[in-house]
């Protein structure tokens, strides 16, 4: 429920923060505001780094239902999972999606059931293996939620093969 305390945030503080000091993050930052408060720096640091996002996926007809391949964007570095041009990104692949709250308001059934800005999205805690809760950025690849060491480049299959790549990834 957002409160007179909520809104006076949201008009004044939040955005005065993000103008001035994107750069920052406060403690606790996602127990303690809404997503679309958060500061640039906050925002990013939410992510876990599963690398779940930048894989090839299927969606059927009336969006009601995703299947994941096995199948990695081809700037994605599948050891690190992490996107070997990030700031770029866009402008080299042109259908990689932006995380952002328009995203989240038209298709969170899109994430993994565990990515944290879904989690977030959906009124849900964040796992004990995330790093803002572990505080080790490693506990994700740790406990096998990652893409570490089961993907593939897109590189290495041909395109009308991708579907053969279809895998189970827990879905909600
Ligand atoms: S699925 Fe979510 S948490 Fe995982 S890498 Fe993508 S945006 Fe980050
Ligand atoms: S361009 Fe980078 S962020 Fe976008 S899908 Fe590919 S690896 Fe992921």
């Amino acid at each position: 429920m957002i409160n007179i305390r909520d809104i006076i945030y949201r008009l004044f503080i939040g955005s005065w923060l993000q103008r001035f000091f994107p750069n920052i993050t406060r403690n606790n930052y996602w127990t303690r505001f809404q997503l679309q408060d958060f500061t640039s720096a906050e925002w990013e640091n939410l992510c876990d780094g599963c690398g779940l996002c930048c894989l090839y996926k299927f969606e059927s007809q009336g969006g009601n239902k995703i299947e994941f391949t096995n199948v990695a964007c081809r700037l994605l570095d599948c050891r690190t999972c992490q996107c070997n041009h990030y700031e770029a990104r866009k402008k080299i692949v042109n259908d990689c999606v932006k995380i952002d709250l328009q995203l989240l308001n038209e298709r969170a059934y899109w994430l993994p059931s565990t990515c944290a800005y879904r989690l977030l999205f959906e009124n849900k805690p964040l796992f004990d293996w995330h790093h803002l809760i572990s505080g080790d950025r490693n506990t994700v690849h740790d406990k096998g939620v990652s893409v570490r060491g089961w993907v593939i480049p897109e590189t290495e299959v041909q395109e009308h093969e991708i579907q053969n790549h279809i895998i189970e990834v827990e879905q909600q």
